[in-house]
């Protein structure tokens, strides 16, 4: 709510430090990078909220629009000096949820919320089918084993995703890991319906994962995804959950150190790796990913120079996957990416996240840059280098793939 963030919105400077990057001075908000208004900069969404709340802005659908073009990539936390006393991205996601309470849904926004509501997914694909993407694969439903491997809807229901979720799933098999999965049990982890500013749908959603982790004894949680990984790790923990849960790279990093999983195949490859905002910057967790590429023999890793807490979001954040308004314009933060990534001379893109694999593949086609620089999965590049059988799972971008493209 507006009203609990009123001090953070009252310290705002209007500087618009925001707006670029201090280390790097590019910019780093991806709405405001594609629109270019200062009502799609941190600065204006502030502005908004301190209007809001002297009862001078009335929160429309239109102006929620701007609003949720917002990602939630958290780049303006870190630009904003904290001795000022704000915290942007508090104070947006007080806005989101105010705009929601209004009822001021742009189409898009509400086409995604009824989606999950009614479903239990943004793909409104049948509960039953959230099983398939593991099929003739050999694996178990979660029974107290070590780990439950949580997929999530991308990981689930998208074509690209269900070859990330089983290249995963494929490493953990190779390293004797004892893992699990809900299959047609799973549900939504609700991540992006906070962050959209839904509290209640995500409240329901939280509560009912929750009830159903603690009632199966999973206490070790393994997420493809590292929204599912914030929501599980950080969100839940506000209703009293107290899971262990890592991304697949965390767990990937520990095998590869305990020497369970072995990459023998040299890929002499140039590559750079793209941080996901809530693996990297929400999380800090910038270097687990970075120590699985580098124990590929014959990787050369060079990085970005938006990287680490200064990387730049694919765009997808916040929602904007499924709603996608922020867009793939020639402006927009997956096209930038795409271009600073083969700026570095890297033929491989590297990702950790199922949401970033799309937007950047598709803003990858949308440059024309496919043949110059594929988009690769972590996990799935470890499993090339340890010459596993990836079961069809071939991840070659640009080159011949297994599945066909579907709309986010
Ligand atoms: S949010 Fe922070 S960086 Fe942005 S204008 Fe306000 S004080 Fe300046
Ligand atoms: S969270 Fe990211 S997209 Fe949202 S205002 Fe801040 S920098 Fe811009």
């Amino acid at each position: 709510m507006l009203s609990e963030v009123s001090s953070n919105v009252a310290s705002c400077l209007k500087c618009g430090a925001c707006r670029l990057d201090w280390k790097t001075s590019e910019p780093i908000c991806p709405s405001g990078m594609q629109f270019g208004f200062d009502s799609h900069y941190a600065i204006g969404r502030v502005s908004l909220a301190g209007a809001a709340l002297a009862d001078r802005a009335v929160l429309t659908a239109d102006a929620m629009r701007t609003v949720l073009s917002c990602t939630s990539c958290g780049a303006c936390d870190v630009q904003c000096n904290p001795t000022v006393g704000v915290e942007p991205l508090r104070v947006i996601e007080a806005l989101k949820q105010d705009g929601f309470q209004a009822g001021a849904l742009p189409p898009e926004l509400r086409d995604f919320l009824k989606s999950v509501s009614v479903y239990g997914n943004p793909y409104r694909l049948p509960q039953e089918e959230r099983g398939r993407w593991a099929g003739g694969m050999g694996i178990e439903k979660y029974a107290h084993h070590d780990y439950l491997y949580y997929v999530g809807d991308v990981g689930s229901y998208d074509e690209r995703g269900i070859r990330l979720a089983r290249n995963v799933a494929r490493l953990l098999q190779a390293a004797g890991v004892s893992f699990g999965i809900l299959a047609e049990d799973e549900h939504c982890d609700g991540n992006e319906v906070e962050k959209v500013g839904e509290w209640e749908l995500f409240e329901y959603l939280a509560g009912q994962n929750i009830e159903q982790f603690r009632s199966l004894g999973v206490t070790r949680i393994v997420t493809l995804c590292p929204h599912a990984f914030n929501a599980m790790k950080v969100t839940y923990r506000r209703f009293g959950a107290q899971f262990e849960v890592l991304h697949y790279t965390q767990l990937l990093t520990q095998l590869l150190r305990d020497g369970k999983l072995v990459p023998k195949k040299a890929m002499p490859s140039q590559l750079t790796y793209h941080d996901p905002c809530f693996l990297g910057r929400h999380n800090g967790e910038f270097d687990s990913p970075r120590e699985v590429l580098d124990a590929i023999p014959g990787v050369k890793r060079v990085e970005m120079e938006r990287s680490g807490e200064h990387g730049m979001c694919c765009g997808g954040g916040g929602g904007n996957f499924f709603t996608g308004l922020v867009g793939l314009g020639p402006r927009s933060p997956g096209r930038s990416r795409v271009r600073e990534a083969q700026a570095t001379g890297a033929r491989i893109l590297a990702v950790a996240c199922p949401n970033c694999n799309n937007m950047l593949e598709d803003a990858s086609r949308s440059e024309a840059l496919s043949e110059q620089i594929a988009i690769r999965d972590v996990a799935g590049l470890l499993l090339e280098a340890m010459a596993l059988d990836t079961e069809g799972a071939r991840i070659d971008a640009g080159t011949d793939r297994p599945f066909h493209h579907q709309r986010r």
